[in-house]
């Protein structure tokens, strides 16, 4: 909660600091300018860096040699995440899906789906606000919050991974995620899935950065589909093996209180 405050602190000193414009003198611009412009730049580093621990502690590798965690966002798409899981299954291959509450809740077969095959689901928030570095304290609770409720519903198990979208951070992100009991998964490889036409381009990427201990983000739900990123995925399973890579989860499947769950029966919201 203290840095919650000296980030609050820092937003005010940098917006007091216009208040030395009056009486307007040349040395009195270039202060505010400069006072302005340094406070600017390390708020928007603490609220945008994936993995800046200062605000939200937070983890962005796996442990274990030659391990390799894949995590997808954004799921469960109605199209492309049976296709994904089809070929996870195919592959053997264990993965993690940071889904959106509100689209768990639309397709919570699929979220069971994921859950049973032994799958890690993990929080992305209920509805995926992208001024997320800018919700109301109540609303943030209230996203992290419903996005637990929309898995437990899904699948019966309680996450105790998050996400936020894109990355974002918020002030009061850290001490709202030590109540819901949640640990931030960053990543440390960006593939740039969202922006990429071209399946070798996106396989090449991820291949010529993967390394012992990387968290590799992906997407499930895309505006335009995840075509791209499934014809990349079996080139890039099928040459990290050959590396000698493992594919882990990102976090633990095992209940608060150390209780591997199994799934609850699905109950769709009404
Ligand atoms: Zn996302």
């Amino acid at each position: 909660m203290a840095r919650s405050a000296i980030f609050f602190l820092l937003f005010l000193v940098t917006n007091a600091s216009l208040a030395l414009l009056y009486p307007f003198t040349l040395s009195r611009l270039l202060l505010t300018l400069s006072i302005y412009a340094v406070g600017t730049l390390l708020m928007l580093y603490l609220l945008f860096h994936p993995r800046n621990q200062w605000l939200v502690a937070n983890r962005s590798r796996v442990e274990g040699a030659g391990c390799v965690a894949l995590t997808f966002d954004d799921g469960p798409d109605p199209v492309d995440t049976p296709r994904l899981l089809d070929l996870l299954r195919e592959k053997g291959v264990k993965a993690t899906f940071f889904v959106v509450g509100k689209r768990a809740d639309q397709y919570p077969e699929i979220v069971r789906r994921t859950w049973a095959e032994g799958h890690l689901v993990a929080n992305h928030t209920w509805s995926h606000p992208s001024l997320f570095c800018f919700l109301t304290p109540g609303r943030l609770r209230a996203e992290i919050e419903r996005g637990t409720e929309s898995i437990r519903r899904s699948c019966g198990f309680q996450p105790r991974s998050f996400r936020s979208p894109v990355g974002l951070r918020h002030p009061l992100l850290g001490p709202y995620l030590r109540d819901a009991g949640l640990e931030y998964i960053s990543w440390s490889v960006r593939t740039r899935d969202t922006l990429t036409a071209n399946s070798t381009v996106l396989a090449q990427r991820i291949l010529s950065q993967a390394a012992s201990g990387d968290i590799i983000l992906l997407h499930d739900h895309l505006p335009a589909g995840t075509d791209v990123m499934l014809e990349a995925l079996p080139r890039v399973i099928d040459e990290l093996r050959k590396r000698g890579f493992e594919f882990v989860l990102a976090g633990s499947r095992e209940h608060v209180g150390g209780r591997a769950l199994e799934p609850a029966p699905c109950e769709p919201v009404r």
